[in-house]
């Protein structure tokens, strides 16, 4: 079994990338658990997919540069993720800043806040928005797959309902009165952009 290792932390992104590449004969690590340097990666990308592939091809220089590491890892893909929320009367901002919308601080609910305050005088016909999120895998050999999911809806009003993380309470997707909050976890994992860009891959690593 191959080990591939993702340049995310996140346990939730791990387990969900694990149930796929099980079926692979794949098996994932973090970085941290592959004994990588913790250095921070600067995301300093204009695009989601620019940002993926810097993670991924910044964790296999590491890998590369270092003989204990390249030794044992000279064969393991690397798997990195970048998402963020492209609201259409923002000209596709937050984007790729996304978690720093409001600041530094990675503050979820400031960055709601902020992008309610932006949007106040926009239409209700003219809040749309979609979620991305860009999956990079890189092989040794320098092989890519690059893997898009998207999810379509609008930007509420107010802030609404209490699950998720993120822009979830802002954001309702297509085809539905509730926001990511309040659809809950479980569902919105169905069809949001994180799962439509797993699917991808999941299509790529078929073929
Ligand atoms: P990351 O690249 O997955 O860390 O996502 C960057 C930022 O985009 C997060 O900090 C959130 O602000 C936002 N984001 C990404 N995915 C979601 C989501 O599913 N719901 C809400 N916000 C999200």
């Amino acid at each position: 079994m191959r080990t591939a290792i993702l340049a995310s932390q996140n346990k939730k992104k791990i387990k969900e990338i694990r149930d796929i590449l099980i079926k692979y004969d794949m098996d994932v690590i973090t970085r941290d658990d592959a004994g990588l340097p913790k250095d921070d990666i600067e995301e300093t990308g204009t695009t989601f997919e620019e940002n993926s592939l810097l993670k991924a091809a910044t964790i296999m220089e590491m890998i590369k540069s270092d003989p204990v590491l390249n030794d044992k890892y000279h064969e393991s893909p690397v798997i990195a993720d970048d998402s963020g929320l492209m609201v259409d009367a923002l000209g596709g901002a937050p984007g790729v800043h996304s978690a720093r919308y409001a600041g530094e601080e990675h503050d979820f609910d400031a960055n709601n806040t902020k992008l309610l305050a932006e949007l106040k005088d926009v239409p209700a016909d003219k809040r749309t928005a979609h979620f991305v999120t860009v999956i990079t895998m890189i092989y040794p050999g320098g092989e890519k797959l690059v893997a898009r999911g998207e999810c379509h809806g609008h930007i509420t009003s107010e802030k609404r309902g209490e699950g998720g993380f993120g822009y979830d309470p802002v954001f309702v997707p297509d085809g539905y009165d509730k926001s990511f909050a309040e659809l809950g976890t479980d569902f919105k994992n169905t069809i949001s952009h994180r799962a439509r860009a797993l699917g991808e891959l999941e299509r790529m690593l078929e073929k």
